[in-house]
This record gives C-alpha cells, structure tokens and sequence, in this order.
C-alpha cells in the first residue's frame, strides 16, 4: 500500500521559511479528494468555522443568542453570550481553503526534491490530517524516515481523540481550553489553539494542567518563522523534541477579525487616495494608483499604532467624501471618529 502523502520542498511559504532557507513539507493525502476526506474524518471545526464558541469549554452557542460588541481598528470585536461569557467565532481553515490545498493538484516531481544539502527541518500535513489518511505504521515510517536526514518534524492533527496514537509525533490541535486538558490526559507534549488575539492575551504566561501557554513566534515577530524558530532547541511544535507547552496562533482564517480588518483598512486607503489625471497610459496609471493606495495604507496603519488622531481623521475624512452614508457610518465606527 503506498502511503498517501504529497511532499515537496519550498522556500516561498513565509510562514514556514525565511528568505534563503527552504522547508521540506508534506500534504497528508495524496490528492485534493483525500487530503479533503481527512478533514472531513477528523471532524475539523475550521472545515467550515463560523460558529460561537465558548473558548473554556467549547460549547457551541446558536447566533441568535450572540450579543455583539462590533471590532473596530483599535480592538477585535467581542461576543459574548447571554450570560455575559465571552465566546469566540470559530475561524476556517486557511490551509484547506488556500493555497496549501488550491497548489495539491499541480505538484510534479521537483528537482530539489532529489538532495539539497543543509536542511534541518520539515513540516508535515501542510494540509489535511495525517492520523485520518494513513495507519500508525505508515505515519510511524514517515517520521523516522525524516528524522533520520532531518532534525525536526513539524506535525499537527485534528483527530487525536480519535486517533490518540497520532499525539507521539504530532501537536494536538486543539479547539478551546478544556480540549487542551483533555490532549494532556491523552498524552499529548504539545497542544495548539487558534484563538482571537484579544484572548491570546487573557492567556499567554498562564499554564494548563503544568503546560505553559505561548503565543507563536511568528505571529508576534517578522524575524522568526518555522526554520529558524527556537534556535538550536529546535522548533516548538515538534511535538517529539518539545513538551509541556501549549502554543496559541492568532485567527488567521477567512473568519478572523485579523482578515476582516486588513480588507476594511485596504477599502479605507483606496477611498482615501485621491484620483490622479491620467496619462494616457492605463497600465502605468493603475501600477500608479496602487503606490499611492498603499502608502496612504501605510500611513493609515502607523497613526493607529502610534494613536495619531489627526491622522486618521484627515484620512477618514477623505475616505468619506467617495463613499455612501452607510459606509460613511462603518468607516466613522471602525476608526473610533466623529467626522463627517
Ligand atoms: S511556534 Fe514555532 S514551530 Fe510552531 S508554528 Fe510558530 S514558528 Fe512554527
């Protein structure tokens, strides 16, 4: 039985390398329909995501119950539940449905693939869950067969209540804190979560059940990523090399706040800049345009860090002048200004 993996190597995937070092990385599942299936089978919540969670224990609230404090460009947004809990909308899956999963169907035999000297690290199942698409044999052959030419193995899985033999090689991706506790119980060394930011903040430094709770290098830092975070220790999700720590990444998906704030900061610059008299050249123009909209972006994301208000009134302002009442209103409301 061939083992269903598509492997490959990269050094595009910024999450994952840094410029000049390369990353072997492996899909669990051998084409899309599999990779899918194992999705499907490890019961992922991101498959899909949307839903309200309680991030303590992982009760499902139905929308209709939701009362809503809406995020604006200073703070995420917050929900809470009619007991006054907080919750958390459930993120989707970034990898199943971006590019990780979109490049599965044209990945060919890379010459790279046959030896690149000085590698030290792979990370498995970029996308899909191993546990779900190949036995413990197989995934037990994997593992070896990389940390015999490789140092380190990053490995996530969804299904390890399922499949707890999956915890001796892999991070325990988790949904919320009591399913964390419950990895621990099953022998996990790593848990992951993926939780709004605001969270992540009630949480770093705490420990569960003796597991230390960190925020991921990468999401924190432009300067480390999965090649060379931890350093000579090695990387923190290698769940062989690594224990008792519990990792928490920012909501990253098609559902995060994260997301929905860069397109309406993206939507703001583009109203803001003013339109230049055209050249003649509509190529030229446009390549012009984006220059202008992204420095006015740019300009846009420093007053709010810096907290310069006149700043970002001036552009709110601008912004205002091209776009309808209603979205007038969004824009007043999301920058925290009074401006007409
Ligand atoms: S904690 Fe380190 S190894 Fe894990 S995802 Fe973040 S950068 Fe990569």
């Amino acid at each position: 039985m061939p083992i269903k993996i598509l492997s490959n190597y990269s050094d595009k995937n910024s999450k994952l390398t840094k410029q000049g070092h390369g990353i072997v990385q492996w899909r669990a599942g051998s084409n899309q329909e599999e990779i899918k299936a194992s999705c499907n089978d490890a019961n992922c919540l991101f498959l899909k995501g949307g839903a309200f969670m309680n991030p303590v224990d992982g009760t499902i609230i139905p929308g209709k119950k939701i009362v809503t404090i809406p995020g604006t460009s200073m703070s995420d947004p917050i929900y809470n539940d009619s007991k006054g809990n907080q919750l958390m909308k459930v993120d989707s899956c970034f990898a199943i449905s971006g590019t990780p999963y979109l490049a599965s169907y044209r990945m060919q035999d890379d010459p790279r693939l046959k030896g690149i000297e000085g590698l030290k690290r792979a990370r498995g199942a970029v996308v899909g869950n191993a546990s779900t698409v190949m036995s413990k044999e197989e995934l037990e052959e994997v593992d070896t067969t990389i940390r015999q030419s490789l140092k380190h193995h990053i490995l996530y899985d969804h299904a390890w209540r399922k499949n707890p033999w999956v915890l001796d090689h892999a991070v325990a991706s988790c949904n919320h804190i009591a399913d964390i506790r419950a990895a621990i119980s099953m022998g996990a060394s790593v848990c992951s979560v993926v939780l709004p930011q605001n969270i992540i903040d009630q949480y770093r430094g705490k420990k569960v059940e003796g597991f230390h709770m960190t925020q991921c290098p990468e999401n924190v830092s432009p300067k480390i990523n999965c090649i060379n975070c931890g350093g000579k220790s090695g990387p923190l999700c290698d769940a062989k090399t690594r224990s008792n720590l519990v990792i928490m990444f920012q909501q990253h998906g098609g559902n995060s706040w994260k997301r929905q704030k860069k397109a309406i900061m993206g939507n703001i610059a583009k109203n803001a800049t003013p339109d230049e008299p055209t050249t003649g050249d509509k190529s030229r123009d446009k390549r012009k345009r984006k220059i202008r909209v992204s420095m006015t972006l740019e300009k846009l994301q420093k007053a709010i860090k810096q907290g310069d208000r006149q700043t970002i009134v001036t552009i709110a302002e601008n912004a205002m002048q091209r776009v309808s009442k209603a979205t007038a209103k969004k824009y007043r409301k999301f920058l925290e200004v009074t401006c007409e």
